[in-house]
């Protein structure tokens, strides 16, 4: 396994996304306000076939190989693991923001992830810090969970594992889980507040995401995350620890 595994998407591995050189609309660009020319339509089909129903101008659509996206499916696209994409997994389905959620969260959590568990590796034994890509998780009760984490691995395989998800019927409340334990359950303040129609200026919006993340990581993250370090290492303090195999 490479440490930090990125996903390229693999053109013929998408199912359903047609190669185009973007199929020219009337219709006007989806970017509020904006009255770009020459708008495309985003090219993504769900598992059912239904077309994105939204436009782009040229500054605003997303290009992946030769696909025109919309920013939401761009990232479902640039997310989601090859095998999601070979019929194994349907596509999620077009009106359901719960991947492009959960990977949102994970591309914006990923540095301070990734820092944290590096500063409680120890590399000198062979540990080491992966990302995973964006997981579809079902439960035999039929849940749908997209999920997208980080592991602390030590020689023998993974010690920890923090990640983010969104539970399709519970969107968008979010999850924080640690190994097998949520320890978080949130609705980010931007949604809250939409719906409540607050709105702030691009500004005011930005840095109050990033002080979102920002007490996320020191408030709920670390605390969480460097306990559990210490209650998988403890036999490692013990003076028995000899004693187990
Ligand atoms: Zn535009
Ligand atoms: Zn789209």
């Amino acid at each position: 396994m490479s440490r930090f595994r990125r996903h390229t998407p693999v053109e013929t591995e998408i199912v359903g996304v047609p190669a185009s050189p973007g199929q020219p609309t009337s219709q006007l660009c989806s970017e509020p306000g904006c009255d770009g020319p020459d708008r495309v339509t985003c090219d993504y089909r769900d598992r059912r076939g239904t077309p994105c129903p939204t436009a782009w101008c040229p500054q605003h659509i997303v290009k992946i190989n030769a696909w025109h996206l919309c920013r939401r499916h761009a990232r479902i696209v640039q997310s989601l693991a090859p095998v999601e994409f070979r019929g194994e997994l349907p596509a999620p389905d077009l009106d359901n923001r719960a991947p492009s959620l959960a990977s949102y969260l994970a591309d914006t959590l990923d540095e301070p992830m990734r820092k944290l568990l590096v500063e409680l590796a120890r590399p000198a034994l062979g540990e080491y810090v992966a990302s995973e890509a964006l997981n579809l998780v079902t439960s035999v009760s039929g849940e749908r969970r997209w999920s997208q984490g980080w592991k602390l691995f030590d020689n023998t395989g993974p010690l920890l594992r923090i990640g983010v998800e969104v539970d399709e019927k519970r969107d968008p409340e979010c999850n924080l889980r640690l190994n097998s334990r949520v320890v978080l359950r949130f609705v980010p303040p931007w949604i809250r507040e939409r719906r409540a129609g607050a709105p702030f200026s691009p500004e005011d919006e930005a840095e109050r995401r990033r002080v979102f993340f920002e007490t996320l990581m020191e408030q709920h993250v670390r605390p969480a995350v460097v306990a559990e370090e210490r209650w998988v290492r403890r036999w490692e303090r013990s003076p028995q620890a000899g004693a187990r195999s």
